[in-house]
């Protein structure tokens, strides 16, 4: 069974009409387009000093995550599936399944250390948006992606972790974002 037709079983049967509200997984959601996440973040950065609501922005992504991690967590049979098909960590790849069926992007890791971590992506829905519907720029715009790799390497290995993205494909310039994800405590 390829990834994307289990992607497509363990999540569409997981989203459903109820009521008039979209639920995926029990939760009212909808579905907005990722240039309003990059249009609020420019309004707050109107008022308030950039460096700080881009913290903010990625503090966002990273309590998602691991609030997201420890959702998955309790799904046991879900993670029972993933055992049985030997795909590995249970826990990080229902991460990477689920920020891919979610729209956020595949991630890949080039490097993993105790203290590092690199990935990368090719499909930032950010850097599509800020391309394509708004104009390239040579600021960063992941800043919530950042901030979801971050949580997701500390539900991977514990400790508190910071991302930083040093190359974004909202530049034009490049066609993936990277980011280096730094362990700052224990
Ligand atoms: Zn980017």
């Amino acid at each position: 069974m390829g990834l994307k037709s289990m992607q497509n079983m363990l999540f569409l049967k997981q989203i459903r009409d109820e009521n008039g509200m979209l639920m995926a997984f029990g939760k009212p959601c909808v579905f907005m387009p990722v240039r309003m996440f990059i249009e609020m973040q420019r309004e707050l950065e109107l008022e308030f000093p950039k460096k700080k609501v881009r913290e903010v922005f990625h503090d966002i992504g990273r309590k998602r995550t691991i609030r997201g991690a420890l959702f998955f967590k309790a799904l046991r049979g879900i993670n029972r599936a993933f055992e049985t098909l030997s795909l590995g960590s249970p826990l990080v790849q229902m991460g990477a399944l689920s920020l891919s069926s979610t729209g956020w992007g595949d991630f890949t890791i080039l490097k993993s250390t105790k203290d590092k971590i690199i990935f990368k992506t090719a499909n930032s829905p950010f850097a599509y948006a800020q391309k394509k519907e708004l104009e390239p720029t040579n600021e960063p715009v992941c800043q919530i992606l950042a901030g979801m790799i971050a949580g997701a390497a500390e539900v991977w290995k514990g400790g508190r972790y910071k991302a930083k993205e040093i190359s974004c494909a909202a530049s034009g310039k490049t066609n993936e974002c990277v980011f280096e994800v730094q362990r700052i405590s224990d």
